[in-house]
C-alpha cells in the first residue's frame, strides 16, 4: 500500500459521491467506510486502489467467468477495435465477428436453437425474448397470448419490462412498471417449502400450483413461461429433482414457449455451457444468455430462438415487413469478438471439464460450515452457491435486520481478504471458474472465521 494510492481512493470517492448514481443501492445506508475502488484484477483475485488484494468469490457479478486480466482478451479488443470498432448489423449489413459468434452459440445450443439476437446485457435479452414471443404470436394470428408467467423471487433484470419479469415484489416498491403482462407462482424453495411436505410432494405442490395458474389465466392468453434453471439473485433456489423438465412439458402441453434464462448459468457455472438441456433435460423455444458470454470483459447478451419462431417472425407481413427491434449495439462486432475469444479460451482450457471436477469438492467444503449456529441451509450447485443465515436453525426463523447480518458477515470476510455477495440474510458464492482447491479451502477458511 502507498499513500499516493490512498489518496486516489480518496480523490476517486469524492467524485463518486458527488456524481454516480450506483445501482440497487440503498442510499440511506451508503457507507463510503466499508466501500472499495476496485482497480486492477488477475486470475481470481482482486485488488483495490490501495493495493489490497481480495479473493473474488463472486466474479465480478456472476459473469468473470473465465479470470480477471487476460491478456488474450485484451490483444483482441484492441485488434478488433483498431480493425473496426463499430458497424450495425441492420437489414444486409454483418461483420465477421457477429456472424462467426452467432455461429459458434447455434453450434453450442440445443439443437432447436439456431438462431441469435444480440443486446448488451440480460435484461435487454429478456425484454427482446418476450417481444419475440408477443409477434410470433401476432403473425401466427393468435393475438390474445400475450401474458407471462413467472416466479416469485426471479431475477430476470431491471429495464422496464425486464424488472416486471422479476418476481422479487419489493424492488418492485416505488415503480410502475407494466400491468396486468405478468402472473407469478411459488418460488421453487426447496429449504423453506410447507413443512409438511417432502421434497417430491413439493415437486408435486408447484406442478399443480403452475397448471392451476395456467388454466385461471387460459392458456390461449399466454404466451411464455420464463424460468432461470437456478434461481440467482432470487438466492441460489435449486428446484427439485424433475421440476424443469414437468414444467417445461407443461408449457409444450399448453403451446405455451418456455424462455430459459441462463444469464448466470450458461458458460460453465454449472459445468455446462448450456444448462437446460444437458443437465435439466429441457429444449427451451427460446433461450438467454449475457454475462459469461463475454466473461464480463464487454457488455454482450444474446436472444436465442428456436427454428420454429424464427420461421414464423422472418416472414413479411402486410402492413410492416419489418421485424421492427433493434438495438445500435445489436452485433457489436467488438463485443461479438470477445465472445468468440471467452468460448476458445473456455473450450481450449476446458473450464467446464475443471467445474465438473471441483464443483462437488466446492460444495462439500461450503457444507462443512454447516455446523456454524447462523448457518441455516448451504445450497447451489458446482460453482453457484450460497449460504442462508438464519438467527433458529430449528426453526428457520430469519434474522429480524437481514440486511444487516449478511452485510456484517460481507464486511468481516473483506477485512480477510475475500469478497461475498450479501443478499438480505444470504451470502452468495459464483466464483471466476478459475477457483482452484487452494482458493475454495481460503473461501471456507474466512468464512468460518
Ligand atoms: N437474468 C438473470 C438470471 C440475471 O441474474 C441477471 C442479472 O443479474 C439478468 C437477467 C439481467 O442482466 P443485466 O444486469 O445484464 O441486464
Amino acid at each position: 500500500m502507498n499513500t499516493q494510492e490512498l489518496n486516489i481512493s480518496k480523490e476517486i470517492w469524492e467524485k463518486d459521491q458527488a456524481h454516480l448514481i450506483h445501482p440497487y443501492t440503498n442510499y440511506k445506508k451508503f457507507n463510503t467506510e466499508g466501500s472499495v475502488v476496485y482497480a486492477k484484477g488477475e486470475k481470481h483475485w482482486i485488488f483495490d486502489a490501495d493495493g489490497n488484494k481480495y479473493l473474488d468469490g463472486i466474479a465480478g457479478l456472476w459473469c468473470v467467468n473465465v479470470g480477471h486480466g487476460r491478456e488474450d482478451i485484451a490483444e483482441i479488443m484492441a485488434a478488433e477495435a483498431s480493425k473496426l470498432a463499430y458497424y450495425n448489423t441492420f437489414e444486409d449489413a454483418t461483420s465477421i465477428p457477429a456472424a462467426e459468434l452467432a455461429a459458434k452459440l447455434a453450434e453450442i445450443a440445443p439443437e432447436n436453437l439456431n438462431h441469435v439476437f444480440f443486446g448488451t446485457g440480460g435484461s435487454m435479452a429478456n425484454d427482446t425474448a418476450i417481444k419475440m414471443a408477443h409477434y410470433y404470436f401476432n403473425l401466427k394470428g393468435l393475438p390474445k397470448k400475450k401474458k407471462v408467467i413467472s416466479r416469485d423471487l426471479a431475477y430476470h433484470g431491471s429495464t422496464f419490462l425486464a424488472h416486471t419479469l422479476t418476481g422479487i415484489h419489493s424492488t418492485h416498491i416505488g415503480f410502475d412498471l407494466v400491468k396486468d403482462l405478468v402472473h407469478y407462482v411459488s418460488a421453487p424453495y426447496t429449504y423453506r417449502r410447507p413443512a409438511e411436505l417432502t421434497e417430491e410432494e413439493f415437486c408435486d405442490f408447484l406442478i399443480k400450483e403452475l397448471e392451476d395458474k395456467i388454466n385461471e389465466v387460459g392458456a390461449d392468453e399466454i404466451a411464455c413461461f420464463i424460468a432461470e434453471p437456478i434461481l440467482g439473485a432470487g438466492g441460489v433456489l435449486v428446484p427439485p429433482k424433475g421440476y424443469h423438465k414437468r414444467t417445461w412439458e407443461l408449457c409444450q402441453k399448453n403451446d405455451i414457449l418456455y424462455i430459459s434464462d441462463e444469464v448466470v448459468t450458461a458458460f460453465g457455472r454449472l459445468g455446462e455451457m448450456i444448462a437446460s438441456e444437458s443437465i435439466y433435460d429441457v429444449k427451451p423455444d427460446i433461450l438467454v444468455m449475457a454475462k459469461g458470454i463475454s466473461s464480463g470483459y464487454i457488455p454482450l447478451g444474446a436472444t436465442m430462438i428456436s427454428d420454429e419462431i424464427f420461421e414464423v417472425i422472418s416472414q413479411p407481413k402486410e402492413g410492416n415487413p419489418y421485424f421492427s427491434h433493434g438495438f445500435t449495439y445489436s452485433g457489436h462486432p467488438l463485443a461479438c469478438a470477445v465472445g468468440l475469444k471467452n468460448i476458445e479460451i473456455m473450450e481450449n482450457e476446458h473450464f467446464c471439464e475443471h467445474v465438473q471436477n471441483l464443483g462437488p469438492y466446492f460444495e462439500t467444503q461450503l457444507a462443512s460450515l454447516s455446523d456454524l449456529p447462523i448457518v441455516g441451509d448451504i445450497r447451489g450447485s458446482k460453482f453457484m452457491l450460497c449460504v442462508e443465515c438464519v438467527k433458529d436453525k430449528n426453526t428457520k426463523e430469519g434474522f429480524a435486520d437481514e440486511v444487516t447480518i449478511a452485510k456484517r458477515i460481507y464486511y468481516h470476510a473483506k477485512e480477510r481478504g475475500l469478497i461475498v455477495r450479501p443478499l438480505g440474510s444470504l451470502l452468495v458464492l459464483s466464483p471466476p471458474l478459475t477457483f482452484d482447491k487452494d482458493a475454495i479451502d481460503e473461501c471456507v477458511y474466512i468464512l468460518r472465521e
